[in-house]
């Protein structure tokens, strides 16, 4: 068995949703299929319950345009034997949508519950059209994948949620090829609609793999693959045949917006390796991700960029005992589910620093100043430092601890092309060297990188 995931940009439109009905076809072998909501959906259903719970009437013709959308979709793919059906199913769902629009503009609120009922709308019709489009079962997804609390956040339910998928496909009168929605879940104590996060209809399909032991994980896109680098950052970028699952993982959790990150655990756990393939060129090979790779390491396979990262540095004695300081670092942040993305540790400079998410920054600084409150006070520690405007960079490659000239290279072909290293380090990952740089630098830093690592060859 196989399990293919279609993107929002693959089932947005009745051209692209051509391609999906001709891939699937051409399978040839049992496939469930999990789908994203029609392209740019779930932006504009936020955006509309926001309208909505501001108290801009505007809600009502926006709401009303994205239930035309899908009559237009459902008109244009499913074949008429079928339309019948089809509408029996979302015409409730769009009814709800308006209701719980109707409901947030009434009490001028947008409680977190009802805004995950609402974006569940998205995938609860497209996973139906796209499974009445190619005459496929449909299984609803808030019944198998089930999430519980954790940080006050929702997080699959792996045991529970493997556990159901099994039971659901193994079910003797399902038939194959099975459409399921990504992204929504439900609680597994209240039964309330949740989601996976932002992009996690990747995940829903990497659950669904590893649950079946399947053969492959095909994630369907835009894009034919994994690059070097952001091509719209630099065009020089070009796409990865293949790499590991460790360097997939980096890459992502570095700012590469290929999948989302979670995706890759269950199926690196059971060797399940993933292809990332371009719904609108079907023929380009896409990359394959698996552990194959791990034989002949490569020492540089990508380049990623998070931007809006904010660089805190820690100063005074305790800074210079960095296993002490780091691990409780490590732990006060975990514990609102915060993480880092670049450590540097300089103990001839009596300083510990970490690069995070800006957003993220106010909590990590009151977080750090409620933990180490007793060091502030006898002078263990003495300075906090917080800048802003940066972006962390990571070198990515299974074997990039033997790149020649190792960090220090890489801090100066960025210095070399004027732009100032404001931290580095070596020690964040075992297959990853990240440097910290200014935004505004972005661009020429990672260009220089990329032509040294890459085009000079
Ligand atoms: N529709 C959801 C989103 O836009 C989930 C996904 O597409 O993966 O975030
Ligand atoms: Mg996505």
């Amino acid at each position: 068995m196989i399990v293919l995931k279609f993107g929002g940009t693959s089932v947005g439109t009745a051209e692209s949703l051509a391609n999906v009905k001709k891939i699937v076809q051409g399978l040839g072998q049992d496939a469930v299929i999990v789908v994203s909501a029609l392209g740019g959906l779930t932006d504009r259903l936020i955006a509309t319950a926001r309208m909505a719970a501001a108290g801009d009437l505007n809600y009502i013709p926006e709401c009303e345009a994205m239930v035309q959308r899908h009559y237009d979709i459902v008109e244009a793919v499913v074949p008429e034997m079928r339309r019948e059906h089809t509408l029996e199913r979302i015409q409730p769902v769009l009814r709800e949508l308006r209701r719980l629009y109707d409901g947030v503009n009434l009490i001028a609120d947008l409680p977190e519950k009802t805004l995950a009922q609402i974006v569940s709308t998205g995938e609860r019709m497209s996973s139906v059209i796209v499974a009445d489009m190619l005459g496929a079962s449909h299984l609803d997804s808030l019944g198998i994948i089930r999430t519980e609390k954790w940080f006050g956040k929702d997080i699959a339910a792996t045991d529970l949620t493997s556990d159901l998928i099994r039971e659901a496909l193994r079910n003797a009168d399902l038939t194959y090829p099975v459409v399921m929605g990504g992204f929504i879940s439900s609680d597994r104590q209240t039964g309330e609609i949740t989601n996976l996060g932002r992009g996690g209809s990747d995940y829903t399909a990497a659950l669904v793999a590893a649950a079946m032991d399947a053969d492959v994980l095909q994630i369907w896109t835009d894009v034919d693959g994994f690059l070097t680098c952001d091509p719209r950052i630099v065009p020089q970028a070009r796409v990865i045949d293949s790499m590991s699952f460790v360097e997939s993982m980096d890459l992502c959790t570095f700012g590469a917006k290929v999948i989302y990150p979670p995706t890759i655990y269950p199926v690196f756990h059971k060797n399940i390796p993933i292809r990332i393939l371009n719904t609108h060129r079907p023929e380009a090979p896409g990359t394959f991700i698996s552990d194959a790779h791990c034989a002949n390491p490569r020492t540089v396979t990508g380049l990623s960029a998070l931007k809006d990262e904010a660089l805190v540095t820690l100063r005074g004695p305790l800074a210079t005992d960095s296993t002490a300081i780091s691990t409780r670092c490590f732990n006060a942040l975990a514990r609102k589910g915060l993480t880092l993305h670049m450590v540097a540790r300089s103990e001839a400079a009596g300083s510990f620093a970490f690069a995070i998410a800006a957003a993220d920054m106010p909590c990590a600084v009151k977080l750090l100043k409620e933990e180490f409150a007793p060091e502030f006070v006898d002078a263990e520690l003495e300075v906090l430092e917080v800048v802003t405007d940066l972006t962390t960079i990571a070198v990515v490659g299974d074997d990039v601890k033997n790149l020649p000239g190792g960090i220090s290279r890489l801090k100066e072909i960025l210095e070399t092309a004027g732009v100032t290293v404001r931290a580095y380090s070596d020690r964040t990952s075992e297959t990853a060297l990240s440097l910290v740089v200014p935004v505004a630098d972005t661009t020429r830093a990672l260009a220089a990188l990329h032509r040294d690592l890459f085009e000079d060859l």
